[in-house]
């Protein structure tokens, strides 16, 4: 769903405008220092139109650093906002503090409605019109005491909104970009000959060279997958000093491009210095993640053992991607890499909506704090996902939260919404 963020300065009536919008009371909080809610974001609709509404009213309750506070407050509405509602105190008029909050939100680019709040008095409409001066277009003259003005408003935001839905943008048309990495020897030249010849490959697509083409697609299941830089792996330069240096920049180009990474390991191995840099390779490009277990053909019992334990030990950061064992030579499962890559796009793409997503952390929280340090503990305010491909998630805390327990956090995450086959970030915005 589409955000709409409510901002404005501590008591221009906020909390009274959202409560107008949703047409309940429940979003009412007394401005009592030390009280957070637990929930901030609402699922409404005006026109038809479904949308998350953010109360950013009641996210930095405690009275410290009015300035500094306004400005998190906008930075962190224009984080997560399609749209922001600026509500500004008419009979007041326009403040320093209110001017600041416009410097944040004109940066930010995003569709700014202006709120002309409590707007009910004689004067109210030339006190409306003096916010012009704010430069943020019309001044929505707006009682959200009274209710005056609230739908005129909605229109408003509405026509702000972008047309499609978010997710549109995540529905990649077109085939889907694929790097086949790995170090050498481990059968990426033969995995590529296996799949090419079983499956139809489409030779000679868009980024080739005079020379020879660089990428390939190949038809897998039922659909084109485009495999970039197929030339790195065919042409098979072999340099008798540095070729490893000269490997990892070809992989780090061919991630560039792509959106899924196939890592390929020999199975009939140990698990190399160099195959763990190569999957951290894609972890920290942030692309969707398959490992696949080459040369299954090799492997006798008592390797098979080995391996399961290695795999425990040495690739527990990245449990969540899908594993499959094939051989490029007998063409055993190969097939079943597909399966594989479409479930780790799926995660890669996948969005989280705002209220559900600060509906979840409000339970995991409530349920497993983040313990006492110093005194203190550290609470999230409030939640949002920044991107898709690869997911980011921003939370919005009170104190600093200690590795363990955002591995915790990350680990509920994914049992909760999946993300199989994709590296998820888990950023902080700490208000100390
Ligand atoms: P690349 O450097 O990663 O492209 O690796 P190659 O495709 O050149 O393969 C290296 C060696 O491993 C070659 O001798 C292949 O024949 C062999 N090989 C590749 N895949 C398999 C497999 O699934 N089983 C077995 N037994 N050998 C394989």
């Amino acid at each position: 769903l589409p955000v709409v963020a409510v901002v404005g300065r501590p008591n221009v009536g906020k909390s009274t405008l959202v409560n107008r919008i949703l047409g309940r009371r429940a979003a009412v909080v007394e401005d009592v220092p030390g009280v957070t809610r637990d929930r901030v974001a609402y699922e409404t609709a005006w026109a038809g139109r479904a949308f998350t509404l953010l109360d950013t009213g009641g996210w930095n309750p405690d009275a410290q650093g009015m300035a500094a506070r306004i400005t998190e407050q906008a930075e962190m509405a224009v984080a997560t906002a399609d749209v922001v509602i600026f509500v500004v105190d008419s009979v007041v008029g326009a403040t320093d503090a209110d001017e600041s909050v416009v410097r944040v939100l004109r940066r930010s680019g995003k569709p700014v409605v202006l709120a002309a709040n409590k707007v009910d008095g004689p004067s109210g409409e030339a006190d409306a019109a003096a916010l012009w001066n704010l430069g943020l277009g019309e001044p929505h003259a707006v009682s959200a005491l009274h209710g005056r003005g609230s739908g005129d408003l909605l229109d408003a935001v509405l026509d702000a909104l972008p047309d499609a839905p978010q997710e549109a943008f995540d529905e990649e048309e077109g085939p889907r970009r694929v790097a086949l990495v790995g170090r050498p020897n481990v059968g990426k030249s033969s995995l590529l000959n296996t799949l090419a010849r079983e499956n139809r490959a489409v030779v000679d697509p868009v980024a080739g060279t005079t020379v020879d083409p660089v990428d390939e697609l190949i038809v897998l299941g039922d659909r084109e997958w485009w495999f970039v830089d197929t030339a790195g792996i065919r042409r098979r330069v072999r340099e008798a000093s540095g070729a490893e240096y000269y490997a990892s920049l070809r992989t780090s180009a061919a991630l560039d491009r792509a959106e899924v990474a196939i890592v390929l390991v020999d199975a009939s191995e140990p698990l190399s210095e160099q195959d763990l840099r190569i999957i951290s390779m894609v972890v920290d490009a942030g692309r969707a993640l398959v490992l696949a277990y080459n040369k299954w053909d090799l492997l006798d019992d008592e390797r098979r053992i080995m391996l399961e334990r290695e795999i425990d030990r040495q690739l527990k950061h990245v449990s969540w991607a899908p594993r499959v064992n094939v051989s490029a030579l007998t063409g055993r499962r190969v097939d079943r890499l597909v399966t594989a890559m479409d479930t780790a796009l799926d995660g890669w793409s996948t969005r989280v909506p705002t209220a559900k997503l600060n509906a979840f952390f409000g339970d995991v929280v409530a349920a497993h704090p983040h313990p006492v340090r110093g005194g203190k503990q550290p609470r999230i305010m409030f939640a949002t996902q920044a991107d898709t491909r690869p997911p980011r998630f921003v939370l919005f805390t009170t104190g600093f939260l200690e590795a363990s327990y955002r591995r915790f956090l990350e680990r509920r995450l994914r049992e909760e919404f999946g993300f199989d086959g994709t590296p998820i970030e888990l950023s902080m915005r700490i208000r100390e």
